[in-house]
């Protein structure tokens, strides 16, 4: 596995996020709606370094079917609560096409939140197709692709404390699940 942000530059950057949500945000409540699953570690970092009101909702995004290839994104929302008339902060693990955030945001707007913006961890640059742009991100990265620290490749490897991009030797040596 090649490192590409380490442990301690990924705290660094949710410590930078929660810092600016905080300026931004002061003591209003924010809805954070999670990205199932790849944004369930950043989520558990950034939260407990906030200190406004918070709820967690969170809504399963599929679109990577298994392996690095993409497929027909398919929306979960039974496990939303209701965010009518409230600030809401979407939070994903990367954007890459741009397809997740839109769609989600698409649907999410048919709730009727006061507000809604949009977090990633990771800009993948140069891969957009999508007009919407993410309100904030952590870090920019080259058109690799990452595990790790909630991204995985065929469910596995979200526990890495860091994001490192698979070399030859991590694919031949992958468990077959
Ligand atoms: P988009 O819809 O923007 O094309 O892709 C966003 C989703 O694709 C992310 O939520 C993530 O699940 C997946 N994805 C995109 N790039 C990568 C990558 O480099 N590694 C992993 N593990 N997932 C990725
Ligand atoms: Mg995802």
């Amino acid at each position: 596995m090649k490192i590409l942000l380490s442990e301690q530059q990924l705290q660094a950057g949710i410590a930078e996020l929660a810092n600016r949500l905080t300026q931004e945000y002061q003591n209003r409540p924010i809805t954070f709606i999670a990205i199932m699953t790849g944004s369930l570690v950043m989520l558990a970092d950034l939260i407990r370094r906030l200190e406004m009101p918070i709820r967690v909702s969170l809504i399963q995004a599929s679109s990577y079917r298994g392996g690095m290839e993409s497929g027909d994104l398919t929306l979960d929302d039974s496990a939303m609560l209701d965010i009518k008339g409230r600030d809401c902060l979407l939070i994903d693990d990367i954007f890459d096409t741009g397809k997740t955030l839109s769609k989600v945001t698409e649907r999410l707007k048919q709730m009727q939140p006061a507000s809604l913006s949009s977090v990633v961890l990771l800009y993948k640059e140069g891969r957009q197709t999508f007009p919407l742009e993410p309100d904030y991100f952590v870090f920019k990265i080259p058109d690799e692709f990452v595990v790790g620290y909630g991204l995985d490749y065929q469910d596995l490897y979200r526990n890495l404390p860091y994001v490192g991009v698979m070399e030859k030797a991590d694919l031949l040596a992958h468990p077959t699940v």
